[in-house]
């Protein structure tokens, strides 16, 4: 099935709201297997709206949100009765369903209203189970055409009351989407790998997704036996750098990796502040593996509370592999865990020298009779650097208990 998503309002096109509308309706569709093929962004006047709904008259279904109202800047409506050629009525019983609503919170109801209380001949409408403007529903030339609010909340409970369960049931092929997730290769190196396997799939269709985390990989197609033998070979070829499937994060797939392996974990970070500790403990039922975390942002922290020598930091300086081996040990210590992790680096964007540049990280790690270092040089901003040091962090972690 062909989709067509228009989103209507002039807050869109200037920037002044983001339309994450379209990104939220674009996922529920994908997971009920309809495709969304052109997605417009439009004002909000009527000859726009009529002119676009007919550049896509041609999709099984057009999903339009905005401008549905009571201003004079809501136009959505009349543009559907002009497309449609209907003559709304004016409902007498939902203009009482209306003025109750509004009896309930103000003295009266404004005249304005009154065009939320229009309803289709030609169409029919649908019902808004948290708020007043209630949706239009159109059949025309084998395209069903929805037109819904534009808030948000508005939008998604119509989506998920009414239009979702209509559209699914007209779909007749259920869309199988997969998501592999890869971190440590980049979108170019990760295509290029696996570029034969993608020939070889001419069923299965492979989007690179690359983030600041990593890269993803969603399959998409119709037979489950094919997405399957597809998502083996990449596995196969990929090994250690897939981490995860659909919305798995990286402190998913640690946390259960500790808990089946009945091993705990503490953190000592100086550059991350503690973002580490947060992604972990953000996995509900992480306290059965997480013992705790130590934020030691100044040297006198390190020294008091993770032992770090005075000697190490004036020798070798706070950014070192020796301080972050340091760090881990001490935290291992200090809370008694199986494993310690420690964080130490110039997250930017200043203090960084020629020696130790902005972006330098040194990540401890110390398990059993083992404690080693491993160093980086990331390239972010501040915020982008201090994430993907926890990410990496995390990638230690997983890698070793793989073994
Ligand atoms: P409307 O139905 O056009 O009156 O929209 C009401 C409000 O919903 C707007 O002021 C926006 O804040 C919000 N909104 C409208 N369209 C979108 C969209 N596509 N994504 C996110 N928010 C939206
Ligand atoms: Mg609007």
């Amino acid at each position: 099935m062909n989709l067509a998503l228009i989103t209507i309002g002039n807050e869109l096109l200037s920037g002044f709201t983001v339309d994450t509308n379209a990104a939220w309706i674009g996922k529920k569709l994908s997971k009920i297997g309809v495709q969304v093929s052109i997605h417009i962004t439009i004002d909000d006047r009527v000859e726009s709206i009529v002119s676009t709904l007919k550049s896509v008259s041609d999709k099984n279904a057009v999903i339009v949100t905005g401008g549905l109202g009571p201003t004079h800047d809501d136009v959505t409506s009349s543009a559907f009765f002009k497309y449609f050629d209907d003559t709304p009525q004016f409902s007498e019983e939902y203009w009482e369903v209306l003025t109750q609503r509004f009896l309930k919170i103000t003295s009266t109801i404004p005249d304005l209203n009154r065009n939320q209380a229009m309803i289709p001949t030609k169409g029919t409408t649908i019902p808004n189970p948290v708020g007043s403007a209630r949706g239009l529903q159109y059949e025309k030339d084998g395209c069903t055409y929805f037109s819904l609010p534009g808030v948000p909340n508005e939008m998604k409970a119509m989506m998920t009351e009414s239009v979702l369960p209509f559209l699914e049931k007209k779909s007749h092929h259920n869309l199988i989407v997969r998501t592999i997730r890869t971190t440590g290769i980049p979108e170019s190196a990760l295509a290029e790998k696996v570029d034969i396997i993608l020939r070889e799939h001419p069923d299965v269709s492979m989007a690179f997704l690359p983030q600041l985390i990593g890269v993803d990989i969603r399959l998409t197609g119709k037979i489950e036996s094919k997405i399957s033998s597809c998502q083996h070979e990449l596995e196969s070829e990929l090994g250690d750098l897939v981490f995860g499937y659909d919305n798995e994060g990286l402190e998913n797939v640690v946390g259960t990796l500790l808990l089946k392996k009945g091993l705990t974990l503490s953190v000592a970070e100086s550059c991350t502040g503690g973002l580490l500790a947060h992604r972990l403990t953000n996995i509900p039922g992480s306290s059965a593996y997480f013992k705790g975390g130590i934020t030691s942002y100044s040297n006198e922290a390190k020294m008091k509370l993770l032992q770090v020598e005075e000697d190490t930091l004036e020798r070798v300086g706070a950014v070192s592999s020796e301080t972050a081996i340091e760090m881990a040990e001490g935290v291992r210590k200090l809370l008694k865990t199986d494993i310690g992790v420690g964080i130490t680096g110039i997250a930017g964007p200043g203090g960084g020298t020629e020696i130790k540049p902005v972006g330098l990280v040194y990540i401890g790690f110390s398990m059993g009779e083992q404690s080693y270092a491993k160093k980086f040089i990331f390239s972010r901003d501040r915020k982008g650097n201090k994430y993907l040091t926890s990410q990496v962090a995390l990638n230690m972690i997983r890698l070793t208990l793989k073994k």
